[in-house]
């Protein structure tokens, strides 16, 4: 019989997605880190003739019906964010600086993306990394990431980084694997200001100049 405690959280064997374990290693967030996302969502609800106003740091909150002053149904919201995986999150603007600053960063570590993503929406996630040739190791994970990060963490022996917009994330690292560096990016310059921060315990830095030599520092 098992026990809780043997019970391992189904992790992707690093080494077999040829990572070099004694490397440091770097997991990097996609939406509002690598990608424009909320800007992309929202190019996508106009398409479908919907509005995204951008009252809150959320996104189904802020769907509505043009002219209404009540958002849409929070249901139908995530039915537009699953059809938007599946068809067009292809379509997002690469954030500043980024793909100048992973691949700088490849050069001394290995960069692991850890997206919180639909499965359905692997395909057209890996597409559009490929395509800005950000097409490193990709995984997919849903819910907080504090534990996938520990037991990725735990498969190297070098120091590791995490990026991430979201709070909630970052605590759960924090959690769950307070060794790896932490550090809070928000890619669109409209969400910053709204974006929960807790800059005493996770470090903050929006701007992939900046971001970069930062990651380094903490993974040399
Ligand atoms: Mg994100």
């Amino acid at each position: 019989m098992t026990e809780m405690s043997d019970i391992a959280i189904k992790s992707p064997d690093l080494a077999a997605m040829g990572i070099v374990t004694s490397r440091p290693l770097v997991l990097v967030d996609v939406d509002e880190v690598l990608g424009l996302f909320m800007q992309g969502f929202a190019d996508y609800l106009s398409l479908q003739g919907l509005e995204f106003r951008l009252e809150r740091f959320a996104l189904f909150q802020n769907i509505y019906r043009p002219g209404e002053a009540e958002h849409l149904d929070v249901s139908l919201g995530k039915a537009h964010f699953d059809d938007f995986f599946r068809h067009a999150s292809g379509e997002m603007a690469v954030a500043d600086g980024a793909r100048d600053a992973l691949h700088r960063l490849s050069k001394s570590a290995n960069i692991v993306i850890l997206t919180n993503a639909p499965s359905h929406g692997r395909l057209s996630r890996a597409r559009w990394l490929g395509r800005h040739r950000l097409d490193y190791p990709l995984i997919l994970n849903t819910g907080p990431k504090g534990p996938l990060a520990a037991a990725l963490a735990r498969q190297v022996t070098g120091p590791v980084a995490f990026v991430d917009d979201m709070l909630s994330n970052l605590d759960s690292v924090a959690e769950h694997a307070p060794d790896i560096a932490r550090f809070q990016t928000v890619a669109d310059p409209r969400l910053r200001p709204m974006a929960p921060a807790k800059p005493d315990i996770h470090r903050r830095i929006d701007h992939w100049d900046a971001l970069h030599p930062a990651i380094k520092a903490a993974i040399s």
